[in-house]
């Protein structure tokens, strides 16, 4: 039954996408992509171009980097 399995994974894949379109159109306008947002360290104010691995100082506004909570591994 090959084919059920396929559709068992196509539809699983079609739900993920769906779910993350979706939440794409509800988020904020601004983007959290970028490393500003996604690095372990990241500036308060999510300046462009901030965020480290390591602890530091924000380059743009020289806020200290805080840890960030949501950061991906
Ligand atoms: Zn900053």
């Amino acid at each position: 039954m090959k084919n059920v399995k396929e559709i068992l994974l196509f539809f699983f894949i079609f739900i993920m996408i769906c779910g993350m379109a979706c939440s794409g159109n509800n988020a904020p306008q601004t983007d959290q992509s970028g490393k500003e947002y996604t690095s372990t360290y990241i500036c308060p104010m999510h300046c462009e171009g901030s965020g480290s691995a390591e602890t530091g100082e924000c380059p743009v506004c020289g806020m200290d980097y805080v840890k960030n909570k949501d950061a991906k591994h």
